[in-house]
């Protein structure tokens, strides 16, 4: 039997079956241990030292008990700390993405996904390079700057040649004054030579969902095709780092097993991540298992409730702070403003989750690989993020200052995320405002950026970005950063 250690390379002793049992059996016994909880709590209050926050974190043994935990005192406390933390590492910025769907060929038989090969009457599209450009133009006309592209797994349709010239040809749309300054990327568990390539083509984060860390599961989840090989899957991240990518993000698609299960494998691997290659994820996702072309979400048995919802997303807070969370328009505009008081920092915005879909003036469903809840314009989300008290920011410096991994981390880690993330955040606002936005937005927006220019507390950057969003506003000069 496999024994549990984070610092393994074998995914049996890094997800430790084992381990995850008694994780939680010991949450089970503890979940009305004030003591126990109070003390846990305590561990993970951001703590003040001058200007910066220290966060300990949890391990997941610890967040395991307080996702049991159902005292309602508790629980608020919980939601109390997250936000505590979410204010402290991210302040109130919230950072914006689209995915774009390149290809929907794909030769796995994941039950719960509509492009599963035995789907035989969904549409299959695959994107020419000129179909990419236009796709990205009609994102860049909408305000973004960072992406997610999104693939089927098929090496004969798509493979890793295919997915770099797409990127190269994201990279190299220029359009009015529109860029895409980072493309991340969400394709299936590949080769440390193909993640090497990636790097090169000089991608943002990889990202990859686990979708169940439950073995049994997985291997009746995805029957056939070569996702069903658990182990390969599972260390996809260790060969994407070994490849040089250190911005990897994972996730979980909660509805399959059982969410407490779910939960601490989620953190193992994060544990993992650190204790093998000295950095945790650049993010978490959380997506949930939507209806889509032939999937019913509810034949899977293990959905989760809104609010166990807003739990997990709370608890992965408190366990891993420097970590983002990205929550996308599977979920609802209700849920969404829930979950972004909550430690949410990244958010996707007027998405098309079809191969094609953003040159169609119709939302097309023939290609789609789930149902969109919140259906809103990038313009509306914008607005709704400043109407309910976040900044948000289509900023993507830190890759391109080379401030990833670890190095990333420690600017986190060091307060000085007021004088780097929030101008650049302010920056970005602006731009979006003078090239995208409607005049209701844009008045919106002019009134968040110079009240929270004020915040900024060193004199010298203060003074640098009200200059940078003057330029920006008087001419056609983009792309400051700090
Ligand atoms: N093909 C790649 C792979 O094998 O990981 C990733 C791309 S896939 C387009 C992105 C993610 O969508 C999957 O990892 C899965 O978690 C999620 N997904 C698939 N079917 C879904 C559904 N019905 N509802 C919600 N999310 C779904």
């Amino acid at each position: 039997m496999a024994i549990y250690n984070p610092a393994s390379l074998d995914p049996n002793e890094f997800i430790n079956e084992g381990e995850i049992l008694a994780t939680l059996e010991y949450a089970e016994a503890n979940k009305n241990n004030i003591e126990l909880i109070d003390s846990i709590l305590q561990k993970a209050r951001p703590v003040k030292n001058g200007n910066a926050y220290t966060c300990k974190g949890l391990n997941h043994r610890e967040a395991s008990v307080l996702l049991a935990c159902d005292i309602p005192e508790k629980v608020e406390e919980i939601y109390k700390i997250a936000e505590e933390i979410k204010q402290a590492y991210y302040g109130n910025r919230i950072v914006i993405f689209a995915p774009l769907y390149l290809s929907n060929y794909c030769v796995n038989g994941c039950v719960y996904c509509p492009y599963h090969l035995k789907n035989k009457h969904i549409a299959r599209k695959k994107l020419t390079q000129e179909e990419v450009k236009a796709e990205v133009i009609a994102l860049q006309d909408m305000g973004h700057k960072r992406l997610a592209i999104e693939a089927g797994e098929d090496p004969k349709n798509n493979p890793i040649e295919y997915i770099l010239e797409c990127i190269n040809t994201i990279y190299s749309v220029k359009h009015k004054n529109g860029a895409i300054r980072r493309v991340n990327v969400n394709i299936a568990a590949t080769t440390v030579e193909n993640y090497r390539k990636l790097k090169e083509a000089g991608i943002g984060t990889y990202i990859l969902f686990q979708e169940t860390y439950h073995k049994e599961s997985y291997l009746k989840l995805h029957p056939t095709g070569p996702k069903h090989d658990y182990d390969y899957h599972t260390t996809a991240m260790d060969r994407a780092m070994e490849g040089g990518i250190d911005d990897v993000g994972l996730g979980v698609l909660f509805g399959l097993e059982l969410y407490k299960y779910e939960f601490a494998g989620l953190l193992m691997h994060a544990e993992h991540l650190e204790a093998a290659h000295g950095v945790g994820p650049h993010t978490i996702s959380v997506p949930r298992v939507k209806r889509a072309d032939d999937i019913d979400p509810d034949a899977f048995d293990n959905g989760i409730s809104d609010e166990t919802f807003a739990k997990i997303t709370a608890c992965i807070r408190l366990a891993v702070p420097y970590t983002g969370i990205i929550i996308s328009t599977r979920e609802t505009e209700a849920t969404r403003s829930k979950l972004l008081r909550l430690g949410v920092s990244q958010v996707s915005g007027g998405s098309r989750t079809s191969v094609g879909g953003y040159t169609t003036e119709e939302r097309p469903h023939d290609t789609e690989q789930f149902d969109v809840s919140d259906q809103r314009t990038l313009d509306e989300v914008v607005k709704w993020l400043m109407d309910n008290g976040h900044i948000p920011s289509f900023c993507t410096a830190c890759y391109r200052e080379g401030r990833t991994g670890d190095r990333f981390m420690s600017l986190c880690k060091s307060g000085q995320i007021i004088n780097c993330c929030h101008p650049n955040a302010l920056m970005t606002l602006s731009e979006y405002l003078e090239d995208y936005a409607s005049a209701d937005t844009k008045a919106v927006g002019y009134k968040v950026i110079e009240t929270e220019l004020e915040r900024i507390t060193n004199f010298k950057v203060k003074e640098i970005a009200i200059q940078n969003i003057a330029d920006i506003r008087a001419s056609n000069r983009r792309d400051f950063r700090f």
